[in-house]
């Protein structure tokens, strides 16, 4: 098998980490490649393993909008379903196998088994199993009666020939475009054309941010760039499923070329930290060029918290695990 490269890319995500923490992208991007090897040493394999860790938050909302594509496409199948249907076929099935494999330490054996902050670091964790699941299934709840309740109606006319195939993660390389060379990746949940105005549209499971808006303008940008797409034929749906909230808007061509601005400004920022600067060669610069963050808070939800403990016990003292 040829050997796998690690390319430079660019998501929003990514660069957010960079952002709050520079060892964080590190670990994330080289400390952890090759992790899958064999032959890789502890603290890769390690890191490789982190990487993957999630949390009560992801699990809801990738549960949570699995089962809102299983109404919509049951909908438009013309099959009428209930809240409690779409929990038990899909949501349920996903949350308790991810449970049990993670309180199991599946991961040991399997890497791709899942890994919940929530047990492997219970330090940080102050609710009980119990807790945490009945506001998993509560919130996945929640968001599927709200779906179904106003979301689904405003759908209703929307058919499988209107929708944009979207690439996920898991299943090939995700959705992405090129810009200024570098590979950037954008993966909105669901796009569908009506009249020539592309509807992208994002469901959130959790609370508003700030950062949601920006997050969806660079759908937009993967609009433009990689399907040649207006600005003004495109309109940006946030679809809050747990609070019922909706924010809807337009870009303009001023704004996607900020958009831009800001990517070149992140990648030249995460280029200070490879060889020459060179994002081409993507080598890193030696791990401890990458600072860390020494944020409490952001430590104790942090995945390579494990990797990191010595140092920031130096520099914090124990009472960071309390
Ligand atoms: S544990 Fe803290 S310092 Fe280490 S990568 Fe995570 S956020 Fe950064």
């Amino acid at each position: 098998m040829a050997k796998l490269i690690n390319v430079f890319s660019w998501s929003h995500s990514a660069a957010t980490d960079f952002e709050l923490c520079r060892r964080k992208r590190y670990w994330s991007k080289y400390g952890a490649w090759g992790g899958w090897e064999r032959s890789a040493d502890p603290t890769c394999k390690t890191a490789y393993r982190l990487n993957k860790m999630t949390n009560r938050f992801c699990l809801y909302g990738v549960a949570a909008e699995d089962a809102v594509m299983w109404m919509l496409k049951q909908h438009q199948a013309g099959v009428a379903t209930t809240v409690a249907e779409a929990f038990d076929q899909v949501a349920r099935p996903q949350l308790r196998k991810a449970w049990d494999e993670s309180k199991e330490k599946g991961w040991r054996q399997v890497a791709k088994a899942a890994c919940l902050h929530e047990h492997y670091y219970p330090q940080f964790c102050d609710l009980s199993d119990r807790e945490i699941m009945d506001t998993i299934a509560d919130v996945v709840k929640t968001c599927l009666a709200n779906f179904q309740k106003d979301v689904l109606p405003r759908l209703a006319g929307i058919t499988p020939d209107m929708e944009i195939p979207i690439a996920v993660v898991g299943k090939g390389d995700p959705e992405h475009f090129e810009l200024e060379g570098v590979k950037i990746y954008a993966i909105p949940d669901y796009v569908y054309v009506r009249e020539g105005v592309w509807h992208i549209v994002d469901w959130k499971s959790g609370k508003a941010k700030p950062e949601h808006g920006e997050q969806v303008a660079l759908y937009a940008l993967w609009a433009q760039i990689k399907h040649g797409v207006a600005p003004e034929n495109i309109q940006l749906i946030l679809e809050y499923l747990q609070s019922g909230e909706r924010m809807e808007f337009q870009v303009s061509a001023e704004d996607l070329v900020m958009v831009k601005e800001r990517i070149h400004e992140s990648v030249q920022d995460m280029a200070q930290y490879l060889q020459d600067g060179d994002i081409r060669g993507n080598q890193p610069m030696p791990k401890v060029e990458w600072d860390m963050c020494y944020d409490p808070e952001l430590c104790r939800t942090c995945s390579f918290y494990e990797l990191c403990r010595p140092e920031l016990k130096e520099a914090l003292g124990p009472e960071l695990e309390h």
